[in-house]
């Protein structure tokens, strides 16, 4: 046997090793067997590094060093899950399922695995990246650490496609969890507060030896890519776990909602046995097609839905009532508790939402109450002990003056939260505001952060967002923490975010209820502020999706001076309030007035790309057939009820080919 020979069967007996250890759960040599193995192996390898493998079993024990994580944008995006809690959700949920498919659908039921998720790269069955959600659009590459952990597979088995990205969530099993925290412990020093922090944690030690030395698990749950060779969810589950990937058995196809309640009321039980941390399960769509039809909203797909099994409650005390002015000058009541363990975190906090909400609970300070943490980050407050009432305890009366700036309070019909109206003259609003209007989604001012803004504000360098445009080094370099470089860098973020594009200048500006994607709408509809100055309520609620509640705040926020007048700034700084020549290019009215549904796999464009076509010239992108659809275009493998349904109410169906020539 040649070295070469010799080093190939040592790996790949080693892997079939990690296989049945660590994803089988079922080893078949002793520990110390595989130690002699692996140091043969590793001796091999350090006498012939002609034979590196990226793969090689011996790297699961770590040791680069990583000191920045490149960033990597997903190929495909990374969403989030909308969340259900009742089987009413679950059934509004089927309900507008219903309305875009029309066959019958069938769910894979699987439990929501509490940890960080992952997205794993393989080309030609190797291991290429592993990447963190970040934001959904990009993360970081965290490979050397993703290597270290034992079931992930490096190189994978049988068939696998050419090149796919495939989900999972890394968990710290109780156990090893456990065993860490005794270790801390000896060593005096403080025990992990949770699993999940301490996993997502994990992902991002510069040493990657520190990492393999946590006995983190990865358990995968979904593959993207083209030509998977599987058609559902569940087949995809069955050849992951073909492939080597760690798949938890706990999943099923369900049939009906009820079926998928059996299975939630099944783990909300036995769930506690489960050797890692669950909040939940998700429910999917079973067949990838139909999965398609569904399609996305911003945040989650349509065809999943999380349920979310009922949080844990403690009770504690109130303390006190205090109130928070936020960026659009709302008003937030916070409850100061008395602090108290509750799911792994301690909580000294909780929301208490808006006057009704405390009129609702009759919510005195000094009371016992119960608080329950949920899928938020911030833990709710149930309701009062009243048993347990002090007798003095005064009913709790809402302030009517702003807790920073003393201006009176407004309360508008149909808002549930009092708002600070001092727009202009109040702190946090101007500091939130500005921190808002550098964010990364909005101008994404490099060198500038969120800290440094208040900072400014107090110092009164600056009062409005169009004031950034004119600091000067001078200026800052005074500042607390401000050097030379950092100044600089500052002074040209600035100055490169007058690039940014129309579309995210109109939504940092911040005006309520404008977000990204309205913002996205009312710069293509209108293609500059001038033309957006000018509207009137009745041209905006004339634009697709736009609603009487977003189109008043509009003209509320250009009827200020004061806001013209810093718009005209902006302007004269020269940022973009225009869409630009680009983006106006491709852009035409071609299909104005006409609500279009697409349906199927196209062949020349992506169905994304098919959506962006009609939206780009004027038409309206619809997801379910109604008589008021004047076009379906009809691809590949488009369910034959569909086209039913469009022929029933005489709706013309199309052809791919059909549309594109139409447009060009
Ligand atoms: P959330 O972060 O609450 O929006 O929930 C979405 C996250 O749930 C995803 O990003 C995954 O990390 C995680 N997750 C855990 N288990 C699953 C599963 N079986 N299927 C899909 N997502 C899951
Ligand atoms: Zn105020």
């Amino acid at each position: 046997m040649s070295i070469l020979q010799k080093l190939q069967s040592l790996r790949d007996e080693l892997r079939e090793h990690n296989h049945n250890y660590y994803v089988l759960d079922n080893p078949t040599i002793s520990d110390y067997d595989f130690d002699i193995k692996l140091k043969e192996l590793q001796s091999l390898e350090v006498l012939h590094p002609e034979f590196y493998d990226a793969n090689s079993p011996t790297l699961r024990v770590g040791g680069e060093i990583t000191k920045n994580f490149n960033t990597v944008v997903h190929e495909h995006r990374m969403y989030s899950l909308d969340n259900s809690y009742s089987k009413e959700d679950l059934l509004d949920w089927e309900k507008r399922i219903e309305k875009i498919i029309d066959e019958k659908v069938e769910f894979v039921c699987e439990l929501k695995y509490d940890g960080a998720s992952i997205s794993l790269t393989y080309e030609n069955g190797n291991l290429l990246r592993a990447v963190t959600r970040g934001d959904g659009t990009q993360g970081d590459e965290v490979t050397a650490n993703i290597k270290t952990i034992k079931s992930v597979p490096l190189q994978l088995k049988g068939d696998f496609p050419q090149k796919f990205d495939i989900r999972g969530e890394i968990v710290l099993p109780f156990d090893g969890f456990n065993k860490m925290n005794e270790v801390r412990l000896e060593a005096g020093e403080e025990p992990y507060r949770n699993p999940r922090n301490t996993a997502s944690g994990s992902l991002k030690l510069q040493d990657s030896a520190e990492v393999a030395k946590r006995p983190l698990e990865c358990l995968l749950y979904n593959i993207k890519g083209n030509n998977l060779g599987f058609s559902s969810q569940y087949q995809s589950l069955v050849n992951a776990r073909r492939m080597g990937f760690k798949v938890p058995d706990a999943s099923k196809l369900a049939k009906s909602v009820d079926e998928v309640l059996e299975f939630v009321n099944y783990w909300d039980v036995h769930r506690h046995e489960l050797p890692y941390e669950t909040d939940g399960v998700v429910v999917k769509v079973n067949d990838l097609q139909q999965q398609e039809e569904l399609g996305y909203t911003a945040k989650a797909p349509r065809w999943a839905m999380a349920y979310k099994f009922k949080a844990e409650q403690v009770s504690t005390r109130l303390n006190e009532i205090t109130y928070q002015v936020g960026r659009t000058g709302a008003i937030t009541p916070v409850a100061n508790l008395e602090p108290v363990e509750l799911a792994g975190t301690t909580v000294k906090r909780a929301s208490l939402h808006n006057a009704d909400q405390i009129e609702k609970l009759d919510i005195r300070e000094g009371d016992e109450v119960y608080v329950e943490k949920g899928g938020e980050i911030i833990p709710k407050i149930i309701k009062v002990n009243f048993s347990k009432r002090p007798l003095n305890s005064q009913p709790t009366t809402y302030i009517n003056h702003c807790p920073e700036c003393d201006t009176e309070l407004v309360r508008q019909e149909g808002d549930a939260k009092h708002y600070c109206p001092n727009y202009n003259g109040c702190n946090p609003q101007i500091i939130g505001r500005i921190q808002h209007f550098i964010s990364r989604k909005a101008m994404d001012i490099e060198g500038l952060g969120g800290e440094t803004v208040a900072l400014l504000v107090n110092k009164g360098l600056i009062s409005n967002y169009s004031n950034l445009y004119t600091l000067t080094k001078e200026d800052v370099l005074p500042l607390e923490r401000m050097a030379e470089k950092s100044a600089e860098n500052l002074v040209n973020g600035v100055e490169d975010s007058k690039q940014i594009p129309f579309e995210r200048v109109l939504f940092a500006i911040g005006i309520r209820y404008v977000g990204e994607t309205v913002a996205k709408k009312l710069a293509k509809h209108y293609k500059s502020i001038d033309a957006i100055t000018q509207a009137s309520i009745e041209d905006l609620v004339a634009v697709d999706e736009i609603g009487g509640r977003i189109a008043d705040s509009v003209v509320e926020f250009f009827s200020s001076e004061e806001n013209r007048s810093i718009i005209d700034q902006l302007k004269a700084f020269g940022l973009q309030l225009e869409l630009s020549a680009e983006a106006l290019a491709g852009q035409t009215d071609k299909l104005k007035g006409l609500s279009i549904v697409v349906s199927g796999v196209f062949e020349t464009v992506s169905r994304t790309e098919l959506k962006k076509l009609i939206e780009d010239n004027g038409g309206k992108v619809s997801s379910s057939i109604s008589s008021k659809t004047n076009y379906l275009v009809a691809g590949d493998k488009m369910g034959p009820s569909k086209r039913a349904k469009a022929e029933t109410l005489g709706v013309a169906i199309i052809s791919e080919k059909d549309f594109l020539s139409k447009l060009n």
